[in-house]
């Protein structure tokens, strides 16, 4: 990973670190294909819930995870931010409104 993606990782750990995890279990989709690891969904969640990692299968050569769930306040700014539509949180929720 590159200089700025571990400066994301290391900033959003910082923010999980203040934070407790989510009373309500929220579910988040990544949809890998899609991502294309350009960090944005890291930088905008402010639970640190997610990642960059380094990834051989993508043709970017890293994309996002989720790394701590438990954390998910399911703010959707993560959705609401990725460019690629690669992130979505209580899809199957919403689809039962
Ligand atoms: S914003 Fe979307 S494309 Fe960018 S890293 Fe996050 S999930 Fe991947
Ligand atoms: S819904 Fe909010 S808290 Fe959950 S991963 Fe996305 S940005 Fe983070």
């Amino acid at each position: 990973m590159e200089k700025f993606e571990r400066k994301a990782n290391e900033e959003a750990l910082v923010r999980r670190a203040k934070k407790k995890p989510s009373k309500k279990e929220n579910i988040i989709t990544l949809v890998p294909v899609y991502c294309k690891g350009c960090g944005l969904c890291v930088d905008i969640c402010p639970t640190g819930t997610l990642q960059l990692e380094d990834n051989i299968e993508s043709k970017f050569g890293v994309s996002a995870k989720v790394d701590a769930p438990e954390y998910c306040i399911g703010c959707k700014m993560c959705e609401l931010r990725c460019p690629d539509l690669a992130i979505f949180v209580n899809y199957d929720e919403d689809q039962e409104k």
